[in-house]
Parts: C-alpha cells; structure tokens; sequence
C-alpha cells in the first residue's frame, strides 16, 4: 500500500484536490470520502473519466486501472497527507476556535494581514475534519501566511485538527454554550477548545488571548506555554487594546498600540458589541505582524460581513440585523444584549429555537427568554417548539413592550404578515434549521 511520502509526490505534482465529482478540478488528486449517504469509492471511474489525475480510495474493488490509488482510509489518508504538507512549510500559520465568532474573526484577521503578506484562509466555514486538511493542502509556495478556522463538537477534535494545521499562532475566539449534545457542560466546552492552547503551550506557538474574559484567562493560567503569551482587551499592559465609540448599529471604535501609545479611530460594517472581541483579535494579530496602523484599519474597514453573520440589511421600512447563520445561549444573549445597548428609536427581538441542546434545552431557552424580556425593548418575538414551552414567564406582566410566541417558522409568517412594523431594528436570529430568513420579506 502507498505510504503517505509516495502519495506526497502525486500530489506536488497534482497539488488539487478534488472530492466531490460533480466539480473535479482537471489534473486534481480525487479523494474517495465517505458521507453519510455516499461512498465515494464508487465515484473514482467517474471523476477519473471527469479528468481527476488520480482517485485515492479505500475499498480494492473499485481499482480499475492505475489512476487508481489504493490506501487503508481515505480520510486518514488525507489527513496525513496535508499533515506531512503542513511540515514542509517554514510560514506562520494563525489556528483559531472558539464557540462563536471563528469565521467572523478569520475573515478579519484574513483582511489585515492580507495588506501586507500573500495569505491563504479557509474558505467561507471549512472547519472541520476534512475541511482542514483541504485547507492546509491549499497552501502553496507563493503564500506567506495562513489563517486556519478550526470548528469542533466533541472533544479530541481541535487536537486532531491542531496536529495537521500545526499552527504557529493561535487563538480561542471564547468558550460558550453550544453543542451541548456533544461536549456534555461547558466544563466539557473548555477542555475541547483548550487543546488549541494545549498545543501551543507544548510546541512554542503563540497564544493570542482576549485579557478581558475570564474563562480564557483561567484557561491560560492552567498551562505553561513555553513562548509568552500575547494579550489584547482593554488593559493597558495588553498589546492592543480598544473600546467601542458608536453603535447605531454599525460599530467604530477606538484602539492603542500599547507599545507606542498611539490611538485610533475606525468605523467597521459590523454590528453588535460582541464583534469588538473578534476585531481586537484581528488588530493584535496585525499590529503584532508589524502592520502599520494605516494598514490595520484598512483590513478592519474593509470587512463585510457575509451570509447573515450580525449582518445589516436595510429595508423601505425598517433596519434589520440579520444573525440567523446560527444561534446558541452565548451568542443569543450577546445579540440581545446588543440591541438593548444600540442607538434606535423603536427596536424588535424575533428569536428563534436554539438546537443541539440536549439536556439543558429547556433551561437554556428559559434563560434567553428571561433575558429578552429584561432587555428593554418594544416587541418581542419567540419562535419554535422550546420557546413555546415556557409560556408561564411572558404571564408574568413584569416586562415592558409586548411578548409574543409562535411554534412555527410558518404560524409566524402568517400570524406576523398582518402585522406592521415600521421604523425599528429588528434582530432576526435562531438555529440554521429554523431558516429565519423566511421572515425578511416581512420587514
Ligand atoms: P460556526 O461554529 O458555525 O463555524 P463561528 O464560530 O464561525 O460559527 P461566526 O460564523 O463568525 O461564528 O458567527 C456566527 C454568529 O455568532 C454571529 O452571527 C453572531 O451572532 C455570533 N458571534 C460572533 N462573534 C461572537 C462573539 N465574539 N461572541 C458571541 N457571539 C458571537
Ligand atoms: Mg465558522
């Protein structure tokens, strides 16, 4: 059977990789996965005859010719592959996790750095298993840096993922509530996205670390990391550190090079306060890079967010933040805590169900249920089967505005069509599979 240099040298002479025959890059490397409906052993004549140079699969009885190359797991073999990559390469390679906010903060740090040095990032949300090493076996010679999201449900995950991207730098966007289902508590949340400072601390790299949350601190204090740390937050010993200016609801802010003492001043395209964090994180990584500040805030400014991420439409009648990419207990009450801190006249909480919950579901839709109805607005919206279930606390009469529930996507657009609402902010947000996007059309 091939050994993972053999197969190495395939792929510096076909450094594509192709893994789904509906869009075979000519002269690619075609890796066989496994999905769950498919085996893609019985693809491999088809993306050879689709122009793939060679199709590495796992199951003998698929190999009809010599484009055929036999390993003992595909995936693994992958794997190993963009690890033995990731070893021939001398450049910085930025790793980040965390519970929310990993895309957002790639895309950011993607925009600075980019000013200066030839980057390579992972594409839109190709975080996982197979998406990383397609990432790192996307890095070639001419680029100077890359930036890898690491996603993970379950422990074990970030340190497999760790081990292919091997990253130089890194850093844990934050530690919250989501996948439950997998990890178990947020005791188990911590331990998962640890293993990116786990590998770290042990191999030299540097930890980028949000001083202003506690949850990172305490997690960086168990470890001994055997280059120091770099900090950013709002301490003046922090590298950077930096505080919102305006929010109405696009967010500027104002930064210090801590080092040199000099402030800045820059308006961003995203909304919600929770997006300081993920901008912070950018700026130390770019001012640590030696960036000029110029620079720093050319990459900040420039970023759009994309595909519904805390991101701002404006509508004949109203503005909307569209966050329903996705939605857990942390990043719902950040959004909620968002809107009640924002600049508007008349504002609007439509919330949809969390999944992935497990155990804690009940409770978690309670708590962010409790916190819409602290939170000062004029309507409130609650959308899904769990929110429905905790009708006692919008009896209690003990909030202003109103409170409304509905247990479907499709009893709220019916029930919401006749109903106007003018002039307001109006964050939509819930779990993908509760496709709040449906309701836009609305506003
Ligand atoms: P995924 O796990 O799907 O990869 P992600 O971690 O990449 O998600 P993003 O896609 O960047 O996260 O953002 C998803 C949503 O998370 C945003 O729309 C926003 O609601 C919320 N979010 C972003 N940043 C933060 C943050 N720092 N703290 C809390 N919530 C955040
Ligand atoms: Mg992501």
């Amino acid at each position: 059977m091939i050994t993972t240099e053999q197969l190495y040298q395939h792929y510096l002479n076909h450094p594509v990789i192709s893994t789904d025959t509906r869009k075979i890059a000519p002269g690619s490397l075609f890796f066989a996965l496994k999905g769950d409906k498919f085996d893609a052993n019985t693809f491999s004549e088809q993306a050879v005859a689709a122009g793939a140079a060679y199709a590495v699969i796992d199951n003998p009885a698929y190999q009809l010719n010599d484009r055929c190359i036999v390993v003992a797991d595909v995936l693994i073999a992958l794997q190993d592959l963009a690890r033995h990559h990731r070893r021939q390469l001398t450049i910085p390679v930025i790793g980040l996790t965390g519970t929310n906010g990993k895309t957002t903060t790639k895309e950011l740090i993607n925009a600075v750095v980019s000013q200066q040095f030839n980057t390579l990032a992972t594409q839109g949300n190709l975080n996982n298993h197979i998406g990383v090493p397609l990432t790192v076996l996307s890095i070639n010679a001419s680029h100077q840096m890359a930036v890898i999201e690491m996603g993970a449900n379950h422990v074990k995950e970030i340190e497999l993922l760790s081990s292919i991207a091997q990253p130089t730098h890194g850093l844990i966007t934050n530690v919250g509530k989501a996948h439950l289902e997998g990890f178990g508590s947020i005791e188990g949340v911590k331990i998962a996205k640890g293993e990116l400072y786990d590998f770290l601390a042990t191999s030299g790299g540097v930890a980028f670390i949000n001083s202003n949350n506690p949850l990172l601190m305490e997690m960086y204090g168990k470890r001994k990391f055997a280059t120091p740390a770099i900090f950013y937050g709002d301490a003046i010993e922090d590298l950077i550190s930096g505080e919102i200016t305006e929010n109405a609801p696009l967010l500027s802010l104002e930064w210090t090079n801590n080092t040199s003492g000099e402030s800045h001043a820059v308006k961003t395209q995203l909304t919600g306060a929770y997006n300081l964090d993920n901008i912070l994180a950018a700026i130390s990584l770019g001012v640590y890079f030696k960036l000029s500040a110029a620079q720093v805030n050319a990459g900040i400014k420039g970023y759009q967010p994309k595909n519904n991420r805390s991101q701002i439409v404006r509508t004949q009648n109203n503005t909307l933040i569209c966050d329903y990419y996705n939605a857990n207990p942390s990043s719902m009450i950040v959004a909620i805590e968002n809107v009640g801190k924002i600049t508007a006249d008349k504002k609007v909480l439509i919330l949809g169900d969390m999944f992935e919950m497990g155990a804690e579901a009940a409770s978690e839709h309670t708590a962010v249920m409790q916190k819409a109805l602290e939170t000062a607005v004029d309507e409130r919206i609650f959308i899904g089967q769990e929110f429905s279930k905790a009708p006692q606390l919008l009896k209690s009469g003990t909030f202003q505005g109103t409170a409304t529930t509905y247990a479907t996507t499709d009893e709220a657009i019916e029930g919401l069509r006749s109903h106007n609402i003018n002039g307001a902010t109006i964050l939509i947000k819930g779990s993908r599979g509760m496709a709040m996007e449906r309701l836009v059309e609305l506003f």
